[in-house]
């Protein structure tokens, strides 16, 4: 699960083989699902039995799953060291989508959010990463089209694995998901967001800046002290002057931090003229965090400023309200259940 189709190569090369049976290999895997290697009928049997020692991991272990009246569904999958991480099925009018994690935990601490609460575990492979799509697509048997790289974990702080399941997931003979259908979100780790400029993979950069001033941001985001806004925004136009592609800016609205008209009008005057759009995101309520969503006037409130401000954007629908879809809830549930 973990081999890219280079590495299958070479896999099969070391058995005498043509390379090109990576491909094939790659279609029974991730295509169709097939992790034996005799039912693979379009290999020699020759190679099939050379191959027969070999197992490829089967799908990861659905530990929880809670189904949203929405369609929305959150997956706990178990993985081979006894850890846990979560997953989230979006269905869509245009497609459906899957949040995947990157990380079993995260250490960047962020205040509001429930994943950080407990630090960093460890990173997930490529392989348990793409595992987190195929079981989710096994599981509801709907063909998933776009990913959202924004679960548990910073993206960039495990970001050679995550590298690697961007090329799994786009490659032809696997999944074959467009770039353009895939966004990875951070927050805000500004060397990562230089590397995957120099990439030029034309996937969609996400912020998460939840703030418009150092100050406020310092306070709900450690990451800012090291890399605080100015230094962020300098990486976030060179990712857009190297791919032309437009960067999302997430915008979690906390009662009473973050919220206020002025903040509003500060954050439309960072990002004017600015390729870019802000998601305006209902806060999840976290069980351990005293912070608050923001009532409804104050969220017309700060879109309208903004959008006055020649700034797009949208105020993310909340979906899977009824179940614990914000990420790190349903496992830190579960860790809570076996203490
Ligand atoms: N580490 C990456 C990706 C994972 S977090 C990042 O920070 O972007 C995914 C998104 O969920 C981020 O925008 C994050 O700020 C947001 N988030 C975390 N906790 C939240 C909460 N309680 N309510 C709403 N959004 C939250």
């Amino acid at each position: 699960m973990d081999l890219s189709i280079e590495e299958t190569g070479e896999l099969v090369a070391g058995f005498g083989e043509p390379r090109f049976r990576a491909a094939q290999i790659y279609k029974w895997v991730h295509q169709k699902g097939v992790s034996r290697f005799d039912e693979m009928t379009d290999l020699s049997l020759d190679l099939r039995e050379k191959l027969r020692g070999l197992t490829i991991p089967g799908n990861l272990e659905i530990l929880a799953r809670q189904k949203s009246k929405d369609g929305t569904a959150k997956f706990l999958f178990g993985l081979q060291d006894n850890e846990s991480i979560e997953s989230v099925f979006l269905p869509h009018d245009y497609g459906n989508s899957v949040c995947v994690s990157t990380q079993v935990g995260c250490r960047m601490g962020c205040r509001f959010c429930a994943s950080a609460m407990g630090g960093l575990v460890r990173n997930l492979t490529a392989g348990e990463i793409y595992a987190q799509v195929t079981g989710i697509q096994n599981d509801t048997g709907k063909r998933v089209s776009s990913i959202v790289i924004m679960g548990s974990g910073e993206p960039m702080d495990n970001l050679d694995h995550v590298l690697k399941f961007i090329a799994m997931v786009t490659d032809a003979s696997g999944l074959h998901i467009g770039s353009r259908h895939i966004t990875l979100s951070t927050c805000g780790v500004v060397p990562g967001i230089r590397k995957l400029a120099a990439y030029n993979l034309q996937i969609t950069l996400s912020v998460s800046l939840h703030a418009p001033n150092d100050l406020i941001r310092d306070s709900i985001m450690p990451i800012n002290r090291k890399h605080p806004i100015k230094e962020l925004m300098g990486a976030c136009s060179e990712y857009i002057s190297v791919t032309n592609r437009r960067v999302t800016f997430e915008y979690a609205l906390i009662q009473g931090v973050n919220d206020s008209a002025g903040q509003a009008e500060e954050l439309g005057s960072l990002l004017r003229g600015m390729l870019c759009h802000v998601n305006l995101i209902p806060l999840n309520r976290v069980q351990e965090r005293d912070y608050r969503q923001a009532d409804r006037e104050r969220v017309h409130r700060f879109t309208h400023i903004l959008e006055g401000a020649g700034i797009p954007v949208t105020v993310r629908r909340e979906k899977g309200a009824d179940i614990d879809a914000a990420c790190g809830q349903l496992r830190r549930r579960a860790i809570k259940d076996r203490v």
